[in-house]
């Protein structure tokens, strides 16, 4: 297939933005891009498709969400509102997960990935909690990312909240998932180990994952002063130094957050070549403080942008991310349009890579996978490869995402989604949900 009429934007190191440019794909990557009337004249009589002067980027990527928390959307939790992050985990987080069948696993999964095709993302890293159907549900939520024609990679959070039993079945469930994963090199669905949070994890349990598994892992890190105090208490270290020590960290891991680390535990994160993601809009809304997201890029620790559940539309976690950071430090130096880009495309893709290593990701080149968007941007002032991040950050709606395709393959063309029914979909979740609510 040849994308023709395009406003190409390659991101990648050498940022570059190419009018009137063709891109062609074959198979699920893109073999070949350059000015349409060359790639015309090369591959005369191949199918095309009219990006209608729409600029063509790669998809964007979420580096830590969980598709399980869509049921929570439009939930008032009754009372009076939770007075910190731990409240919020217990009344709200902790009832809903434990409601889940793997039903609502499915469609809460399903709600996400419409979510993410409709907004252009194409690459989705998912952190899953159901501790009453924990078995198999790695296997439902591989099946709607398969469905929807995403590319994600799942994990099931192991914890000791709800008991030794569950614990193990967790650990279970990482490593069957990983196993069949792994079976599939081709396939885009990749497995990693899942740990909830240093704060719900004992030191035997850590030990147990270690010992099962010795790939990366994926847990939240110091996402509240709490997780701090709990590990300073049970182990007399710090969170970082705790995972450290039971061997948790390394260039396959994802810490998600890291609030409230110092200065040590960023240098160990540097050090192990450990990811940290930021999540600006749930730090937000949980009201746990702003990550120094500025300084761990200074020291070299890889930070990418992650949306904890919020909308799978990245631009608005770009948006967050750009705004937090100005106001936590009264500074408008904080936080700008290159460093959210260096996060959010450049680091994202990297870690991307990490789970997906057949092709790069988040760049147009030959070579790299064709997961594309079309962007309906008209700027009314001048655009350039290098203002773009700002064009991103002030000009950019994610409705304005028309055509998604995953693998060289369309998933949504003129805003037409191609295999998620949309329609179905909303009305079973809507149902299903309730009954989560009712239990809750
Ligand atoms: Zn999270």
């Amino acid at each position: 297939m040849l994308i023709t009429n395009a406003t190409l934007v390659t991101w990648g190191s050498d940022n570059r933005l190419l009018p009137n440019h063709a891109l062609k794909i074959e198979g699920d990557r893109i073999a070949d891009l350059g000015p349409e009337a060359e790639l015309r004249a090369k591959y005369p009589g191949t199918e095309t498709l009219d990006a209608r002067g729409q600029l063509v980027m790669p998809g964007n990527i979420c580096a830590h969400t969980h598709f399980y928390g869509a049921f929570a959307r439009g939930m008032a939790i009754p009372g009076d509102p939770p007075k910190d992050f731990p409240e919020i985990l217990e009344r709200l987080w902790w009832k809903l997960d434990k409601a889940l069948t793997l039903d609502d696993v499915r469609y809460s999964a399903l709600v996400c990935l419409i979510d993410a095709v409709k907004h252009g993302t194409t690459t989705l890293v998912d952190h899953h909690a159901s501790p009453n159907a924990i078995n198999g549900s790695l296997d439902v939520i591989a099946e709607a990312v398969e469905q929807a024609g995403l590319r994600a990679c799942l994990c099931y959070e192991v914890t000791d909240r709800d008991g030794p039993e569950k614990a193990k079945a967790g650990i279970e469930e990482n490593i069957r998932f990983i196993k069949s994963a792994i079976r599939n090199p081709q396939s885009a669905i990749a497995g990693t180990f899942g740990l909830h949070a240093s704060l719900t994890l004992s030191d035997k349990t850590l030990e147990e994952c270690r010992a099962a598994y010795d790939g990366g892992f994926h847990i939240h890190v110091a996402e509240h002063e709490a997780d701090e105090y709990d590990s300073l208490k049970k182990s007399g270290v710090r969170v970082v130094d705790r995972l450290e020590k039971f061997g948790i960290l390394g260039p396959r891991t994802i810490a998600a957050h890291c609030v409230h680390i110092d200065y040590r535990e960023a240098e160990r994160l540097r050090a192990t070549a450990a990811w940290v993601t930021h999540q600006p809009r749930s730090n937000m809304n949980n009201a746990v403080g702003a990550a120094d997201v500025d300084g761990l890029l200074r020291a070299g620790v890889n930070v990418c942008l992650g949306n904890d559940g919020f909308s799978n539309a990245m631009w608005e976690e770009w948006k967050a991310a750009y705004l937090l950071h100005k106001v936590a430090h009264r500074d408008p130096r904080r936080a700008g349009g290159y460093t959210i880009a260096e996060m959010a495309v450049t680091n994202n893709a990297a870690l991307a890579n990490v789970f997906f290593p057949q092709a790069p990701l988040g760049i147009l080149a030959p070579g790299a996978f064709a997961d594309l968007i079309f962007v309906d941007y008209h700027p009314t002032t001048p655009l350039t490869a290098g203002n773009l991040p700002w064009h991103i950050l002030f000009g950019f709606e994610s409705s304005m995402v028309t055509t998604t395709l995953c693998g060289g393959r369309a998933l949504m063309k003129d805003r037409q989604l191609l295999f998620l029914d949309e329609v179905e979909i909303t009305a079973k979740s809507r149902e299903l949900a309730r009954k989560v609510w009712e239990q809750i």
